[in-house]
């Protein structure tokens, strides 16, 4: 029997370079009972950022990272890909580094969730865990004592200063934003962790119109427990954060965040992760705000990964 003739298409997918093909172009979603009490004309979405082959928004940032280090010489196939992450942008480098054959070592604060570490075991990266109680930044801090004593073993990716982090979002997530909304995005909504979501989709936008108003979400305080966001007046400050491109600056409860995780889940059937959930928390109270003055808004928020790696957290149960 003969075999079927593969299309050109579906071995292209199984190539190593095309990891890269399968990251972005997310779906752009709507909401039913979250948005009912608002008028027609304030409509509010947001991008399934979970769709990505390594399951978040950080597939954009690390793919574009490591692309731009081999285009640079700076990664090389006898050097060690190192970086301090809270999870998502160490399991899009596991996969990548997988994919195009770069071994993979991460710091990672001791309190990242035990599904995250199971996702980095099973891909076989060399896992380095740093104090919890000193958070990402004591991750940050351990990797910089590491790549300092050893820079010729390793490519010291650093996400929090390298602008191929924010201008991934330039190039990706702000076209498709635009694209999807036909030019009629009037708001941009998203939380801060590394801020390359939030500069390079806020950048790109902006340069469409410049009316565009952006906003970033942090917690409102610095103990917090929004799983990838920093609290960035308490925080070790990224290197690609300005803090003057956003029009403005909203606290987020954690409290709050895991009532809005729940509500998603159960209203909307989309079960988000934590981060995701506090992005709809401050997305809908711009939207309430606007509707309050009378005026129309096209408001995007971006839910950076789903529920998955979250699961083990009792707040689901209530
Ligand atoms: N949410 C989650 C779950 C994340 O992992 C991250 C990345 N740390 C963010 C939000 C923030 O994205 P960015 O680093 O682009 O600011």
């Amino acid at each position: 029997m003969a075999l079927p003739q593969l299309d050109i298409h579906t071995i292209s997918q199984v190539d190593a370079s095309s990891i890269d093909s399968l990251i972005g172009n997310t779906p752009l979603l709507g909401f039913r009972k979250l948005t009912a009490h608002l008028p027609e004309n304030v409509r509010i979405y947001a991008k399934a950022e979970w769709m990505n082959p390594g399951g978040s928004v950080k597939d954009r940032a690390a793919s574009n990272i490591v692309r731009e280090a081999i285009r640079s010489g700076a990664l090389t196939h006898d050097k060690i890909l190192l970086d301090s992450t809270s999870g998502n942008t160490g399991i899009a480098y596991a996969m990548i580094g997988a994919a195009k054959g770069y071994r993979v070592k991460l710091f990672l604060p001791g309190n990242v969730s035990p599904e995250r570490t199971a996702i980095l075991t099973a891909y076989g990266v060399d896992i380095v865990y740093t104090d919890p109680l000193e958070g990402s930044d004591g991750a940050i801090r351990g990797v910089r004592a590491l790549a300092a004593a050893e820079p010729d073993k390793y490519f010291y990716a650093d996400q929090y200063n390298n602008a191929a982090n924010w201008q991934a979002h330039y190039n990706t997530t702000g076209v498709e934003i635009w694209k999807q909304t036909h030019g009629s995005v009037t708001h941009f909504v998203a939380g801060l962790g590394t801020s390359g979501t939030l500069m390079g989709t806020g950048r790109r936008l902006k340069d469409y119109d410049a009316k565009v108003q952006v906003i970033s979400l942090q917690p409102d305080s610095p103990f917090h427990g929004l799983e990838g966001w920093k609290h960035m007046q308490s925080a070790i400050k990224p290197g690609i954060y300005d803090e003057f491109l956003a029009d403005r600056d909203i606290g987020i409860s954690t409290e709050a965040t895991y009532v809005m995780a729940r509500r998603l889940a159960r209203d909307e059937g989309y079960l988000v992760g934590i981060s995701a959930a506090a992005a709809m928390v401050g997305t809908l109270q711009v939207a309430e705000e606007i509707a309050a003055r009378g005026e129309e808004a096209v408001i995007v928020t971006l839910f950076p990964d789903n529920a998955y790696k979250y699961l083990s957290e009792s707040f689901w149960k209530q």
